[in-house]
């Protein structure tokens, strides 16, 4: 394989590579590097680079897998968002308030990472603190769309799409509070998993909305998803809800079949203004599903759906709005100077260092918690979170896995919704309910709309995630979709 398509590589094929001796993983690594320099400009996907690090990182990956020694991904280059905290290394959430931030530790999955032999080339830009759908709300620029760069690449993990997409590196690992693994990769014709509430810990996430945030990979196929899940997927002590879950080989669900497998389509998740070349790529794939030999039924419904957008825009800034007041100044990340005192000196610091769109998620965080609000907001919040996810219970004792869209509709302009933060919202309508329950699901791409990739949602009961992988491997494998690379 000549070098200078060594970026197109899924990470099972590099590692075979790796394995045979054909390449070594400081060439592959330098072959992202050149990547990133040819395209970056262009795409905007990576806040930080680490050239020199990756390079040190790639040289004793090849050091192991010449003893013999390394998994599956050892020696492979890969990029983390930037809520994963990096020992000595700035993990900035891109935002002003942690733009010179250096965490002391390593996150779990990254510290897993390590020992797995990864390469990392960089962190990931996203939407400040991972709020948002389209990276527009980073602190420090827009990332922009592979498949058409006046697009947004969605949101938050924007810059991990992107990147996948672009072939600036093999895989990363995304955060998904309410959508922000799986929207993203839809708009960038990605894979992308977020798994069970518990699978993975949270360990070293720069915490949104604690009871709903989840790490995942996003790769250029099921394969990767799976290899990756293996890796970052265990209990661990340093997250006190972290599953006590048996270690499993997710590569096992990767059977190119769907025979008798009961499969359901939720009609609420075809939302009204969808875009109907949309809902036609996933009709589509569910039909395809069908022929191939899966029992689908298209009148399952969820009546509590519509609800499950509110209920996150009341919970997820709730608890944002007590997870960032830890950003005050005083200890770490932004600090105002020249200020009279400490009340100034804070209030100064979060004006400064928050963005307009952090700032309205706190403002409608303590609305919801304050006294003579909270029973009408939050608790109700929370009521109904309850129903939603007894709901999702009693739909999979009959179903193995459900099929949705991800997106209503394919990446839209950049800038087209900035103004307008209620559309902005609308666009998780069909991620939220996952988080709001804790269900794992994953985004496969399924076909284009005027040359922009579609997504293919599937969801799954608690720790169904062998289910999620089977239907979407066997979809993957009967189409080309996941071998399409954008022209850059
Ligand atoms: N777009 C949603 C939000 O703005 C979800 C973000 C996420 O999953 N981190 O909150």
């Amino acid at each position: 394989m000549s070098s200078d398509s060594l970026h197109n590589l899924t990470a099972h094929e590099a590692a075979n590579l790796l394995g045979a001796r054909q390449t070594s993983s400081e060439e592959l690594t330098r072959a992202y590097l050149d990547r990133i320099q040819a395209v970056e400009d262009e795409v905007k996907a990576y806040v930080t680079v680490l050239d020199a690090g990756a390079m040190e990182q790639a040289r004793q990956a090849d050091r192991q897998l010449a003893a013999g020694e390394g998994g599956p991904l050892t020696g492979v280059p890969m990029q983390l968002k930037d809520n994963l905290t990096t020992s000595g290394v700035v993990t900035t959430c891109s935002s002003r308030m942690l733009k010179d931030f250096v965490p002391p530790y390593d996150a779990t999955v990254v510290d897993r990472l390590r020992g797995a032999g990864a390469v990392f080339l960089g962190k990931g830009n996203m939407d400040e603190f991972a709020m948002g759908s389209s990276t527009e709300n980073s602190a420090f620029f827009a990332t922009h769309n592979p498949w058409g760069l006046d697009k947004v690449p969605g949101g938050s993990s924007g810059g991990p799409a992107a990147a996948v997409a672009a072939s600036e590196a093999t895989y990363s690992l995304g955060s998904d509070t309410g959508g922000s693994i799986r929207q993203p990769a839809a708009l960038c014709g990605v894979v992308g998993l977020k798994p069970t509430y518990g699978l993975v810990s949270r360990y070293g996430l720069i915490a949104f909305a604690s009871s709903l945030d989840q790490i995942g990979p996003m790769t250029k196929d099921v394969t990767d998803s799976a290899l990756v899940l293996n890796a970052i997927a265990g209990h661990d002590p340093m997250d006190s809800t972290s599953a006590p879950q048996q270690a499993t080989d997710y590569t096992e669900a990767l059977v190119p079949d769907v025979k008798g497998m009961r499969l359901g389509v939720p009609k609420e998740y075809f939302v009204e203004g969808m875009d109907h070349r949309v809902t036609a790529a996933v009709e589509a794939a569910i039909a395809s599903l069908e022929d191939m030999g899966a029992s689908v039924d298209r009148e399952v419904s969820l009546p509590t759906t519509p609800y499950a957008l509110a209920v996150y825009y009341i919970i997820a800034p709730s608890e944002a709005s007590a997870n960032l007041a830890r950003y005050d100044g005083v200890k770490f990340g932004y600090r105002a100077e020249d200020t009279q005192d400490i009340w100034e000196a804070m209030e100064h610091t979060r004006q400064q260092g928050f963005g307009a769109e952090v700032k309205r998620r706190i403002m409608l965080g303590t609305y919801a918690l304050s006294a003579g609000y909270y029973d009408a907001y939050y608790l109700r919040a929370q009521k109904v979170r309850t129903l939603i996810s007894q709901e999702f219970e009693q739909v999979f004792e009959r179903y193995d896995a459900l099929l949705a869209p991800t997106s209503p509709s394919v990446a839209f302009g950049l800038g087209e919704k900035m103004d307008d933060p209620m559309q902005m919202y609308l666009s998780d309508v069909c991620t939220i309910p996952a988080n709001i329950a804790g269900i794992p699901g994953i985004s496969v791409p399924c076909g284009f709309v005027d040359g922009l990739p579609v997504g293919l949602q599937v969801l799954g009961p608690h720790f169904g995630e062998q289910a999620l992988f089977r239907v979407a491997y066997a979809y993957e494998q009967a189409h080309e979709w996941h071998s399409m690379r954008p022209n850059l």
